[in-house]
């Protein structure tokens, strides 16, 4: 295949994420620029706030889809559509996969197929985002962007396929953020007409509600690869060099105990001590509660006492 034939593909996938797949070279782990693109363009639209100033409302209004979003994106994406740690029906399903596609994090089925395989290779070669193998950078932005990366192995994901809605939003990944950034801009654009008290436009929340929101969203996300494999308390010795983080955790509302994660997937808690806060975990708590989702893996008596006895040990060691 010609270079040009290899851009004009990669273009086409910013559109379609089916086009020419079976063009796609699934080995390959070369660092694609066509793909970051976009991505590079999300960051310096930031940049914009420079000239919409901002206003309390936008602020609100970032961090509350910031909040939304990255409970979508742990909530759903990973706890049910990659580990399938609860039920729910298939209105909850769709409108939870709707609200994590809006994160541009791609769809739920793509993520959730590298995420199974992430679980099944963490940090030996084949894992596509280890930070042992790769580095930092690669782990955080440059894994996704290589066909190897891009690709989704269907079969990883076989039991979603049969859910025409969800390959809908997987396909075209880029709808769903585009919607989202439009209806923003026009919430801000009603705003600015209706309560011009409010000092907002529709570009400045486009950009902080979206641009800016994103952006921060993104990158608390992947930070669970790159950073959460390097930086943190090893409580089990899984095989893998998960660690157990409690800054990444607040910010990613749970996922930083990533080390008590990979000890247990399984679990739809990853907070593993009363004390380990993990937000996504009480959310999903009370919705079983009132009744949105059903069927929650509970966190097994035997891997609680395994932790409090690794706890336990640790602080012998120290004050022998
Ligand atoms: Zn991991
Ligand atoms: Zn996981």
């Amino acid at each position: 295949m010609s270079r040009a034939q290899h851009l004009l593909h990669s273009i086409l996938r910013w559109f379609d994420s089916n086009a020419y797949s079976d063009h796609l070279d699934t080995t390959s782990r070369q660092f694609n620029v066509v793909r970051v693109i976009p991505f590079i363009l999300l960051h310096l639209a930031c940049l914009l706030a420079f000239f919409t100033g901002v206003s309390t409302f936008a602020l609100v209004f970032a961090a509350g889809f910031f909040f939304l979003r990255m409970f979508a994106i742990t909530g759903f994406y990973h706890r049910y559509f990659s580990h399938k740690t609860f039920k729910t029906n298939r209105i909850w399903q769709f409108v939870f996969a709707v609200l994590g596609a809006s994160a541009a994090q791609r769809g739920p089925l793509w993520w959730a197929a590298h995420h199974r395989h992430h679980h099944q290779h963490s940090d030996d070669p084949q894992d596509l985002h280890s930070p042992h193998h790769g580095g930092f950078w690669w782990s955080h932005v440059g894994w996704f962007t290589c066909d190897a990366g891009f690709a989704m192995n269907e079969k990883r994901v076989r039991d979603w396929m049969k859910f025409p809605e969800l390959r809908f939003i997987n396909r075209f990944d880029a709808l769903v953020p585009a919607a989202a950034a439009v209806l923003i801009f026009l919430l801000g654009e009603a705003l600015a007409l209706w309560a011009p008290g409010l000092g907002v436009t529709g570009l400045q929340l486009l950009v902080w509600g979206f641009f800016i929101s994103t952006v921060a969203l993104f990158h608390a996300t992947v930070s669970i690869n790159s950073i959460a494999h390097v930086w943190g308390k090893r409580r089990f010795e899984t095989s893998d060099d998960s660690r157990n983080n409690f800054l990444l955790a607040l910010v990613t509302l749970g996922e930083g105990w990533h080390n008590n994660h990979h000890r247990w997937p399984q679990s739809a808690r990853q907070g593993f001590r009363w004390y380990e806060i993990d937000i996504t975990w009480y959310l999903l708590w009370m919705m079983e509660k009132i009744g949105i989702i059903y069927d929650l893996n509970p966190l097994p008596a035997h891997i609680k006492e395994e932790a409090r006895q690794r706890d336990a040990a640790r602080k012998g060691m120290r004050y022998e």
